[in-house]
């Protein structure tokens, strides 16, 4: 440990000890009833220029320090974003300086966002019972909505789960999970080709909810290949849940206006599960936004105080390289890999299902943010997996697609080149262990000011694009499959 971060522990003892119930205090129990706050948080940007600034991050990620790394160091020259509590801003920036970089604010307050992004959300939420269709950007434009706008792409609003129902589900806010189980139930009930069922319990009991859409094959006993969309496993990253139940919506609503929806949906077994990590999801709405992990504890973790000592980074529980470069064994770190592979019930679960399937999947994609990034496998070594080149491609032509929608970019490549080393990760399992040739990551936006708070009026452009890059996905698989035959 260097000098340096043994000063910065000390600070921070200081700091803790002088304000022990600070709600920015990583060290807060989580007995506390009050929501958690992040009042004078800063996220500070800056990019390393050398494996020494990198090596330099990193360990001050392994450290006990109340700092929340948003964009992990990587290689040189990739930015990295650290939300610092007021408690240790000044020492935190001095250190990093003598270190040669550069920090510039990005946010200056986050609970300034969390508020506005709750505020939004209500607001949106209130004023859809009384209009049915809303534009994306939660105004009207001109008089129009912003579905004339964004045509030929058949954006999708609201998906109306009962046909007695007059009270839509709107797709322009962020649901809880109670009421996104509920639409799912919904829309089970009234719809003929959709299945609702769950594959599992969270640790803490609540529901694994997938939802299947298909439509039934003249040839009965035709096995249809499958297609499995999943986001949730890092409980803050809200955008893809959001992201999921716009695909329901679009694959639902648009079957009978766009071809290929249609022909997508008659040849594939969809199955989409918006949150994957249910009891993480529920505790971001109710105590503390930026929380990341699973809810486990285990002994060792309850004798803990410190609150971040809780959970399981599920994208580093994965059976395979598991504990390596990239995890962490320490309960408090925000990518601690679990006392063993599979040891979350969350995880466990998406792995029985997979491997019950796995002749059959055709593509399977793991749904985060931010960064904007489509990413292969590997994420535990900088080397390429045989289907590198097909993965690759085929991304690179999905992007190209998305790109044309809102003009988004994203970066292609594999985990561990493009971001940083993260074994035990599920695309890596997925690839080798399920066999999935396409197995992808994907970081959505926001890129820039937001990154985890995106505001909820990007949610429906966000879903447009996204979905431009799956039906693309989609139809290439289904005619290198019957290329082959
Ligand atoms: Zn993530």
């Amino acid at each position: 440990m260097s000098w340096c971060v043994m000063l910065l522990l000390c600070a921070c003892v200081l700091c803790c000890h002088a304000t022990p119930v600070k709600p920015d205090d990583e060290s807060q129990q989580t007995t506390s009833q009050e929501r958690l706050t992040y009042i004078g948080h800063k996220v500070v940007r800056m990019t390393p220029t050398n494996y020494d600034q990198v090596e330099f991050l990193r360990s001050l990620m392994d450290q006990a320090l109340p700092l929340d790394f948003w964009i992990y160091p990587g290689n040189p020259g990739r930015p990295v974003d650290i939300r610092i509590p007021p408690t240790v801003y000044d020492s935190v920036i001095s250190v990093l300086k003598q270190h040669g970089l550069n920090p510039l604010v990005l946010i200056d307050d986050v609970q300034k966002l969390v508020d506005e992004e709750r505020l939004e959300n209500l607001a949106t939420k209130a004023e859809s019972r009384h209009r049915f269709i809303r534009s994306a950007a939660g105004n009207e434009v001109d008089g129009r909505v912003e579905a004339e706008i964004l045509t030929p792409y058949n954006p999708v609003y609201s998906l109306n789960p009962s046909p007695n129902d007059s009270q839509q589900f709107m797709l322009n806010h962020y649901h809880t999970n109670d009421e996104i189980n509920g639409m799912v139930l919904e829309l089970a009930a009234s719809s003929p080709f959709v299945t609702a069922s769950s594959i599992g319990t969270s640790y803490e009991g609540r529901p694994l909810t997938i939802v299947k859409i298909t439509t039934p094959s003249n040839d009965r006993s035709l096995v249809k290949p499958a297609i499995f969309l999943e986001a949730g496993m890092h409980a803050r990253e809200w955008i893809g849940p959001a992201v999921i139940i716009y695909f329901i919506a679009a694959l639902v609503n648009n079957y009978n206006v766009d071809p290929n929806v249609r022909a997508i949906v008659d040849h594939f077994d969809w199955y989409l599960m918006p949150v994957s990590n249910p009891d993480g999801y529920v505790y971001t709405f109710q105590w503390d936004r930026m929380w990341r992990k699973t809810r486990s504890r285990t002994e060792e973790q309850d004798v803990s105080s410190r609150r971040a000592c809780a959970g399981v980074d599920p994208n580093r529980n994965w059976d395979t390289h598991w504990g390596e470069r990239g995890a962490s064994h320490k309960p408090c770190s925000i990518i601690y890999a679990g006392q063993e592979a599979f040891s979350e019930p969350e995880v466990a679960a998406m792995a029985r299902f997979l491997m019950g399937r796995k002749s059959r999947i055709k593509l399977a994609i793991d749904f985060h943010s931010n960064g904007q990034m489509w990413l292969t496998p590997y994420g535990y070594t900088r080397r390429y997996p045989m289907d590198f080149e097909a993965q690759y491609m085929l991304a690179v032509d999905a992007t190209d697609e998305l790109w044309k929608v809102n003009n988004t970019i994203y970066i292609v490549g594999s985990v561990a080149n493009s971001i940083y080393r993260a074994s035990g990760d599920s695309i890596d399992w997925w690839y080798d262990v399920a066999g999935i040739k396409y197995s992808y990551g994907v970081e959505l936006p926001g890129k820039g000011y937001h990154d985890f708070i995106l505001p909820p009026s990007r949610i429906v452009p966000v879903g447009v694009e996204t979905f431009e890059a799956i039906k693309y996905m989609a139809l290439e698989v289904m005619r290198e499959a019957v290329e082959r035959e």
